[in-house]
């Protein structure tokens, strides 16, 4: 448990299980920061599409050079910039996601942005979404929420999201791709996706926005 009266809440799960909208949710319900990590790994995997790099490129020392910044904007959006380049538009982009998961199983660019994410939650009540949130970046949250949804449903709702973004794609190809990213967060070696003992769990493949966030509500208020 954490020790200071700041309240901190992880939540992990995989690709599109909601778990982002949970964090919004619960953000906006307690008035705290939300903080989206798998934003932060897009950010890197696009600044390195963007700017044609591989993957040699991000060194520890190039890392450290690397001026990341995450905007909050007076509307409530949120901006992330790596040498002053503004990489939000391309974030949600299909060769983004499959680029993120693959950058971030170096151990390095984990290291750099588990640092980064430790030191925006000190000092402030914060809710975190991401993969190792619970095990790594705040094993001592407060709570800890696991968010999962039966894969085709996660497709599902990962097509949505591109067909608004005007990006058309095969549900079969994004199941397919989807698949691959899990199996790559599962299985790295460092900061691998997992429930933590502590965590409540919660398949929400047949529960809306709403009943999520009482579900969650009503564990941080018993
Ligand atoms: O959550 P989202 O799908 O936006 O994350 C994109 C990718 O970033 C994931 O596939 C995962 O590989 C990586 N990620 C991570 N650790 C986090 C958040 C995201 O490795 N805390």
């Amino acid at each position: 448990m954490n020790n200071n009266r700041l309240l901190q809440i992880a939540i992990d799960g995989p690709s599109a299980s909601g778990k982002s909208t949970l964090a919004k949710d619960l953000a906006r319900a307690l008035h705290i920061m939300h903080l989206d990590t798998g934003a932060m790994y897009r950010a890197i995997a696009a600044f390195v599409i963007r700017n044609k790099l591989d993957e040699e490129f991000l060194t520890p020392r190039m890392l450290e050079t690397l001026n990341f910044c995450v905007e909050h904007g007076a509307a409530g959006e949120i901006s992330y910039f790596v040498d002053s380049q503004d990489l939000s538009p391309y974030l949600r982009d299909e060769s983004v996601s499959a680029q993120a998961s693959i950058l971030s199983r170096l151990p390095h660019v984990r290291a750099y942005l588990v640092n980064m994410q430790q030191q925006i939650a000190m000092g402030q009540a914060i809710v975190m979404d991401g993969r190792d949130i619970q095990t790594v970046v705040l094993p001592n949250a407060d709570y800890k929420f696991f968010i999962d949804a039966d894969p085709m449903e996660r497709a599902k709702r990962r097509q949505a999201e591109l067909t608004k973004a005007h990006q058309n794609a095969d549900i079969g190809e994004i199941h397919q791709a989807l698949i691959e990213r899990d199996t790559r967060d599962r299985t790295r070696e460092h900061g691998p996706l997992k429930k933590a003992i502590d965590a409540h769990f919660l398949d929400n493949t047949s529960v809306g926005r709403a009943q999520q966030l009482a579900w969650a509500l009503g564990i941080i208020n018993s």
